[in-house]
């Protein structure tokens, strides 16, 4: 059943030392069965390279910011601690998530709370510890007036969300009337909050859309001075890109994938998969949106701020995750389907979230033969789920493995961390979450490992 090579688009992931020594050394085995059954392993060595290069990027554009990592896009302490010692701040979303960051060393000056209509135990926590607030709307902003008169001594510091003009069908942050009303709201609150600017998130990668309002919010800051207001920081959210393959594989597969490549002829819509590979990404990504002249401007970013006196904040996820981590399944079962492998996994796909969107997670999972002389070849394979739901598939795909898959081997997803790994797990079948195990060291013979501090 080998296969030619060129009928199978093939999407590497980027080369990654550290994982490659957790295999080569034997430690993805030995967890697997140690804990006896699918598992994560974290890398926060990367998250601390990636939030470095993030602060890199600021200091080279002589852009003053601050990097707030986006905690959704992964459950882990590990990285919270990470942004925590390196003095970083935390982007949350609920009561849970800020009392994880305070909980793991955040200092409560360095939260952002984001997300729409707050809940009021929420606004209290962020008002009393001092945390930022990016006020989504009108009635919001209204409770947090109220809330700062009544509740704590000091200001409350907030943010202004903005509806971007592009995407003017979001549900979140306020169109241009509202704002203005919010402004003379801010004012009239006096000494109870702190108007400390605006703050977006837009869908999408592109950066020429954020340099346009990040321009616009400069003007902002400068009328809402103009009233009195502090208005000196913009928040711009995150959505850089994180690249996970190379440009020649992507766009092979772009032009060539078709539905007789997955299993059951699957049809996805390429515009629904997320871009896997981006030319600039990352921190790169930012030192080119600080660099890109927003529409009509002769300035660009880094000047318009710089100028301006304006702090750039950002709330980066799944950038800050790039190459932190990997997602390891164990192959229970292979059957034939079609002329096909099928390959069942000891795992769900709620463990590779990506797959509970219309689309697929596309960076290639890497066989681990448990056998060391397992044949070489072409061995095309979906991968299935341990569970009784027709549509759970963590690989409709068929992927070229360069080995026969065979019950006991390991099947590896790389560079899960960012959003693949919990935003989508649940107990189904009552089968356990998979454990999170920190891995360091990964330059060493022998890496360290310890299960992640998440218990919540
Ligand atoms: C999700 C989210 C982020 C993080 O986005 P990434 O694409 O992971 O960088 C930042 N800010 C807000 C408001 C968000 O909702």
């Amino acid at each position: 059943m080998e296969v030619a090579t060129a009928r199978w688009p093939a999407l590497p992931a980027l080369p990654d030392p550290a994982t490659d020594r957790i295999v080569a050394c034997g430690l993805a085995a030995e967890l697997s069965h140690a804990l006896g059954g699918p598992f994560h392993f974290l890398l926060p060595d990367a998250f601390t390279a990636n939030l470095a290069a993030f602060r890199a990027a600021l200091a080279d554009a002589r852009v003053p910011g601050f990097v707030h990592y986006a905690k959704k896009a992964n459950k882990a302490a590990v990285f919270v601690e990470r942004a925590a010692a390196a003095g970083a701040g935390v982007d949350v979303a609920s009561a849970a998530e800020l009392r994880e960051a305070l909980g793991h060393g955040v200092r409560g000056e360095h939260l952002m709370v984001t997300g729409p209509a707050k809940d009021p135990v929420l606004l209290r926590l962020a008002l009393a510890h001092g945390a930022t607030v990016a006020v989504d709307a009108l009635d919001e902003l209204d409770r947090v007036i109220s809330l700062a008169r009544s509740a704590t001594a000091r200001p409350a510091r907030v943010l202004l969300r903005v509806l971007p003009g592009t995407q003017p069908h979001s549900r979140f942050g306020m169109d241009d009337g509202e704002l203005d009303t919010a402004l003379a709201r801010c004012r009239a609150a006096g000494e109870a909050i702190r108007t400390e600017g605006f703050s977006f998130h837009l869908s999408g990668y592109a950066l020429q859309p954020r340099a346009d309002l990040t321009a616009r919010l400069v003007e902002r800051c400068r009328r809402a001075r103009e009233a009195g207001l502090p208005a000196d920081r913009i928040s711009i959210g995150g959505g850089l890109p994180v690249s996970y393959t190379d440009a020649a594989s992507w766009h092979a597969f772009l032009e060539t994938q078709r539905p007789d490549h997955y299993h059951a002829g699957k049809r996805f819509e390429a515009g629904d998969f997320y871009p896997y590979h981006s030319p600039v990404a990352g921190a790169a990504a930012l030192t080119a949106l600080l660099a890109t002249r927003p529409a009509d401007r002769a300035s660009t970013v880094a000047e318009l701020l710089r100028e301006a006196g304006i702090a750039l904040l950002l709330e980066p996820g799944r950038t800050l995750l790039d190459r932190a981590g990997a997602t390891v399944f164990r192959i229970q079962g292979v059957k034939e389907r079609d002329g096909h492998r099928l390959l069942t996994v000891d795992g769900t796909s709620l463990s590779l979230s990506e797959q509970w969107f219309n689309s697929e997670y596309l960076p290639d999972p890497r066989l681990v033969p448990a056998r060391p002389d397992a044949p070489t070849g072409v061995f095309p394979a979906s991968v299935g789920a341990a569970t009784c739901l027709e549509s759970d598939m963590l690989t409709w795909r068929r992927i070229a493995f360069p080995h026969p898959p065979r019950a006991g081997d390991l099947l590896l997803y790389p560079n899960t961390a960012g959003y693949q790994m919990d935003s989508n797990e649940s107990p189904f079948h009552d089968l356990p979450l998979p454990p999170k195990v920190v891995v360091d060291r990964t330059e060493q013979v022998r890496p360290r490992w310890r299960l992640d501090r998440h218990f919540t």
